[in-house]
């Protein structure tokens, strides 16, 4: 694997939190990453003395209110969205629960979804309950890759798909959609977009206003930013077609009652500032650093790399290691955090649907590991790490050479 071979690894503009040499290293910034102490700063005050309501109408309350908005900015800013589309949610599970079910239950002659099956749950599920009350649903296969066939999703849009949902990026392989030929191809058929681009913000540019995006989903913890706060970016058509999932008080324009949380707003807003300077020259460090991890591993033989070998999502690696169960490895290294598939799925035993998605067999899928390296990681933590892998892996590969042959590992 030619394009994963790469050693240096620029650590200029990196900024340690707080690290020593001997903690674990934390290779799961798919599934979380941690808060950025510039983040934290910045909701502190929001956390402690100015903790007012956004929706009282006294002074402090139209403080906090103004604080929500510079984050609306702030947020929209980062994904080229309308300051005055983004409702504020808790989380990306909220924001594609409200999208796919808020459009549907608006809905009156369209009424078809068409999605993806490599989709995160907090679809897929939706768009399954959508289909068990009768809805037409079609979810599309992939390839090899994870990628989306486009010539089967314009075969598979009519006059009754209501909306196409495919996400920027997948937090498991770590593919890429072709978003703008994507948006072409569904407008073209009449049907909204929803993107679920949680991977994707902070790492690498999207301009949803650009590509015509007409609803998308994100999470401040995925950029560094507080757990709890995510958004869904709307167009003025998508607001005007989607009904509210909870009901209340008429916050966020009346797209999502309840008390905002501000803290959490702010700390978004910040997160989604300080990524959209910070992107450029991270996202390369990040794909070297995820590069470095994979050379290191592949030293052992028989590793297979899922999702692509090229244009992947910045520091994402997902690989089957021959001769090993993820979750055995994971058990051997508790120094490392790292997954066996995605975190949301893992309380499942059942093999990941990303990559059995993709064609490998529940045993390939059982020895899958997902690595996830981010802003903080080192390039000594990746050489740790690959220690350790390299080892571990070695270990259980004797141990059962052992127990095939009855002698001895
Ligand atoms: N979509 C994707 C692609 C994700 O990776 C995640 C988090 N695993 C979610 C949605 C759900 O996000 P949240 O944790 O904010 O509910």
């Amino acid at each position: 694997m030619s394009f994963f071979r790469s050693t240096t690894v620029p650590q200029g503009s990196v900024a340690r939190q707080g690290k020593d040499s001997e903690s674990s290293i934390y290779l799961d910034h798919q599934a979380t990453t941690p808060l950025d102490s510039r983040v934290l700063d910045r909701m502190l005050p929001y956390l402690t003395d100015q903790y007012a309501n956004a929706a009282s109408h006294h002074a402090a309350g139209r403080a906090a209110a103004a604080a929500v908005d510079e984050a609306r900015e702030q947020v929209a800013g980062l994904v080229g969205g309308r300051a005055s589309g983004v409702v504020f949610t808790s989380g990306a599970t909220e924001a594609n629960n409200l999208a796919i079910r808020g459009l549907a239950e608006a809905a009156d002659t369209r009424l078809g979804v068409v999605t993806v099956a490599t989709e995160h749950p907090s679809v897929l599920e939706p768009v399954a309950a959508l289909a068990a009350k009768g809805a037409p649903v079609l979810v599309l296969l992939v390839g090899p890759d994870g990628e989306v066939d486009l010539e089967q999703l314009t075969a598979a849009l009519d006059e009754q798909t209501l909306v196409v949902s495919v996400m920027a990026a997948n937090n498991e392989i770590g593919t890429l959609h072709p978003l703008p030929q994507i948006v072409d191809i569904a407008h073209r058929a009449g049907a909204l977009v929803h993107c679920d681009a949680t991977q994707l913000i902070g790492k690498l540019p999207l301009d949803v206003g650009a590509i015509g995006i007409d609803l998308a989903s994100m999470s401040a913890h995925k950029l560094y930013g507080p757990k709890g706060v995510g958004a869904l970016v709307l167009t003025r058509d998508a607001a005007r077609r989607l009904s509210p999932q909870l009901l209340g008080g008429g916050h966020e324009r009346g797209h999502r009652s309840g008390t905002l949380n501000v803290p959490g707003c702010v700390g978004f807003g910040e997160a989604a500032a300080i990524a959209a300077d910070a992107m450029q020259e991270e996202a390369p460090r990040l794909t070297l650093l995820a590069k470095r991890l994979l050379s290191g591993i592949e030293v052992v033989g028989d590793v297979t790399l899922n999702g692509p070998a090229t244009d992947r999502l910045p520091g994402n690696l997902n690989v089957s290691i021959k001769g090993t169960a993820g979750d055995d490895l994971m058990l051997r290294m508790p120094s490392l955090a790292v997954s066996t598939g995605s975190a949301c799925s893992s309380a499942s035993p059942r093999p990941s649907h990303v990559l059995l998605a993709i064609g490998r067999t529940h045993e390939e899928a059982a020895s899958a590991l997902r690595f996830g390296v981010g802003r903080f990681t080192t390039e000594e933590e990746i050489d740790r790490a690959v220690g350790t892998i390299v080892d571990t892996i070695k270990t259980v590969r004797t141990e059962s050479r052992g127990a095939l042959t009855g002698r001895p590992a």
